[in-house]
């Protein structure tokens, strides 16, 4: 009987917009190659499951379907997680950045979010349409810039492609540029600045840049 009255409710009123959409949530990195460690020892990898699984949460709330990417923390070849993603309208790799090691004796001064999408991508002008739309939703939830990426000192001279809302250029990125759909990178926030890791550790934070992150992709996927 449920049967039928949810085909009757496709027939009426047709799928949604967004039960027709997937999204490929990536978890950065894995266990035996696990990113930055953060100032109080913690492997980005852990930050970075722990975000995405917040994200596949929020996404799956408002009725888009989720693969996740590397969960599991076995995933080495980075190709291998683009392969996994075929045929999903979206790309989101979730990380947690660094600085430098140069810098690292004075990381507190580093600290914000930022985007990166490669224009080696065949979608690139959909793959900036939604790191802007996050990096839009990252601020209005309060959350700042980190910009030092565009920096040819501080950073790696990644130029903008929306300096407003975070977004770089960054056309080797081995998983964006891997992509066939639209893809991005998402770095949450500066691990080794000592405030900016107790911010990225409060469950506060996951749940509201979790949030800002489904937003984003809700809009730019309408
Ligand atoms: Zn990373």
């Amino acid at each position: 009987m449920r049967r039928w009255v949810s085909l009757l409710a496709v027939c009426f009123f047709g799928p949604s917009a967004a039960a027709a959409v997937e999204v490929a949530v990536d978890v950065g990195h894995y266990y035996a190659k696990p990113g930055v460690i953060s100032v109080t020892g913690i492997p980005e990898f852990e930050y970075n499951k722990a975000l995405a699984l917040k994200v596949r949460e929020q996404l799956e709330a408002a009725g888009v379907r989720v693969r996740m990417i590397g969960e599991r923390g076995d995933y080495a070849d980075l190709y291998e997680r683009t392969r996994a993603a075929r045929g999903v309208d979206l790309f989101v790799s979730i990380h947690h950045d660094s600085v430098q090691e140069q810098y690292l004796p004075i990381a507190d001064k580093f600290s914000g979010f930022s985007l990166f999408v490669s224009r080696i991508n065949p979608q690139v002008a959909k793959s900036v349409v939604c790191a802007s739309a996050i990096g839009a939703q990252m601020r209005k939830a309060g959350f700042t810039r980190s910009l030092y990426h565009a920096d040819p000192v501080l950073g790696e001279s990644r130029p903008f492609a929306d300096e407003a809302n975070g977004v770089h250029y960054f056309d080797n990125l081995a998983v964006a540029k891997s992509a066939t759909m639209p893809a991005l990178l998402f770095e949450a926030g500066v691990l080794v600045n000592r405030t900016e890791e107790a911010m990225l550790a409060r469950p506060e934070t996951k749940a509201m840049m979790a949030n800002a992150i489904a937003q984003g992709v809700l809009q730019c996927l309408s």
